[in-house]
């Protein structure tokens, strides 16, 4: 579904990704761990353009985003959407008009019918009841089922979030993470920089582990987590687990 070829993203000299090969199939779920500043994040942007690679090219659905044949940005975020680790939802819009917003902006949809799909997509995150609140009104853990919510909202085909969780409080985080849990049972294709080993062990098909830009490490959950093959991976394990 999409798919990284020899990406490097270059700041000033220091090679944020560093040559990345990597390709997300339909429905899969990975997990990319690696300790801060190895670039988990720098990768995930550069899926959609968010972060511009310097050399390499992303390929969705086998389709070249860069050059002359690049499908057009709109379409590419719609396609690859994301969550970050600040929510970043508008605080004056209630939940669902947060939701609405981007549906009629990006995809031309009536008020009435982003309304519906908003109110749809509430009640999956399980939060139907929050529909006319404000964002400074809902907790952290809320806040990100709306910001997930209306990811959903543009019918993306990727989903890439990076550390969803890890601005919440562990018992908040727990129903993000079951709403992510959800999602990737329900067959979405999604990348997820996390720090939630029993996530990445539970819900991920395939684990990277990356470090100084690159991939050291790739495969089950089983190998990677517990009987990873580099020095580097056993090292990080035993600091995080
Ligand atoms: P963390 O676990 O802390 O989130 P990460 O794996 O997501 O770390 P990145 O944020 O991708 O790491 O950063 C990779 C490297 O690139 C770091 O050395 C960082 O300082 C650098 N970097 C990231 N963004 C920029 C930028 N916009 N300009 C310059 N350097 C950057
Ligand atoms: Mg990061």
């Amino acid at each position: 579904a999409a798919e990284a070829r020899n990406v490097v993203v270059d700041f000033h000299g220091h090679k944020a990704v560093n040559g990345v090969d990597l390709e997300l199939a339909r429905g899969e779920v990975v997990a990319l761990i690696g300790p801060s500043g190895s670039g988990k994040s720098t990768l995930l942007r550069t899926f959609n353009h968010l972060q511009e690679p310097t050399s390499g090219e992303i390929l969705i659905d086998g389709k070249p985003t860069t050059g002359s044949s690049r499908i057009d940005l709109l379409a590419l975020r719609r396609k690859v959407g994301m969550c970050f680790q600040s929510f970043n939802l508008f605080p004056h819009l209630t939940a669902l008009e947060n939701i609405e917003l981007a549906q009629v902006h990006a995809l031309g949809r009536s008020r009435k019918e982003a309304s519906a799909r908003g109110r749809e997509l509430l009640k999956r995150v399980g939060l139907e009841t929050k529909a006319d609140h404000k964002p400074a009104s809902c907790s952290g853990g809320q806040q990100q089922r709306i910001a997930i919510a209306r990811a959903l909202a543009l019918d993306p085909e990727v989903m890439l979030f990076d550390e969803p969780t890890s601005a919440l409080d562990p018992e908040l985080g727990v129903e993000v993470l079951n709403v992510m849990r959800e999602l990737a049972e329900s067959g979405m294709t999604m990348m997820v920089a996390t720090h939630e080993m029993h996530f990445a062990e539970d819900v991920a098909d395939r684990v990277i582990f990356m470090a100084d830009g690159q991939i050291l490490e790739s495969g089950a959950p089983s190998v990677v987590l517990r009987a990873p093959q580099h020095e580097r991976t056993q090292k990080f394990l035993q600091a995080v687990i």
